[in-house]
C-alpha cells in the first residue's frame, strides 16, 4: 500500500505559505493505519527496546499503535505543564519563542533503551528536545522513528548528528 496518497495536504495551515502534511487521513483508513505501525515496527522487532517514547499529540498515536506492536511500554512527551507527577523538562528554540516538552521523572531510567516516535519532522528542533529529555534521564536512545519527514527542511540529517539512527515511511 503507497501510504503517501493516505496523507492529505492543507494549504495555508497553521498560516499563510505553509503546507500542512495531515495524518489524520492516513489514520481514518484501517489498513493504512495498520501498515503504518507494522512499517513503523519492522527494524526494531529485535533491538531490545524497552520503551516507545511519543510526543504530543500524533506521536501519541503512533507510539501507542508502535508499543503495543513491539510489547513494551509508552512514555509521553508532552507540552509543558500537562503531565500530572514530578517532571523533567527541556526547552526548544521555535521560529519566534521559546517552547518546553517534558517526561516523568522516572519513566525511563539507565539500563532502559527506547525508541522515539513522532508524525512527522520538519527542522527537527522537536525530536532533538525530545532526544536531550530521554538521553538525560539516564535511558539510552539510539533509534527514533517517524511517518514523515520534510527533507527540504534538513531536520532528518540534524537528527542523526545526535548519534540516532531514523526511520521515515515517506518523504
Ligand atoms: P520540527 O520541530 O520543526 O521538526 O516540527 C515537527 C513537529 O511539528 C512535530 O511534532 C510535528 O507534529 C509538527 N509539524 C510540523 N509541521 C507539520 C506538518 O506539516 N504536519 C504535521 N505536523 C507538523
Amino acid at each position: 500500500m503507497d501510504l503517501k496518497t493516505l496523507i492529505r495536504t492543507i494549504p495555508d495551515y497553521p498560516k499563510a505559505g505553509v503546507q500542512f502534511r495531515d495524518i489524520t487521513s492516513l489514520i481514518e483508513h484501517p489498513e493504512g493505519f495498520r501498515e503504518s505501525i507494522t512499517q513503523l515496527a519492522a527494524p526494531f522487532r529485535d533491538k531490545g527496546i524497552t520503551h516507545v517514547a511519543g510526543i504530543e499529540a500524533r506521536g501519541f498515536i503512533f507510539g501507542a499503535g508502535l508499543a503495543i506492536e513491539l510489547g513494551v511500554g509508552f512514555v509521553p512527551i508532552r507540552k509543558a505543564g500537562k503531565l500530572p507527577g514530578e517532571t523533567i523538562g527541556q526547552n526548544y528554540a521555535l521560529e519566534y519563542g521559546v517552547d518546553t516538552i517534558e517526561m516523568h521523572a522516572g519513566a525511563v531510567k539507565e539500563g532502559d533503551k527506547v525508541l522515539l516516535v513522532d508524525d512527522l519532522v520538519a527542522t527537527g528542533g522537536t525530536a532533538i528536545a525530545a532526544i536531550s529529555l530521554i538521553r538525560r534521564s539516564g535511558a539510552v536512545l539510539e533509534d527514533a522513528a517517524f511517518v514523515i519527514d520534510l527533507p527540504d527542511l534538513g531536520g532528518a540529517d540534524k537528527i542523526r548528528a545526535q548519534n540516532i539512527n531514523t526511520h521515515f515511511l515517506i518523504e
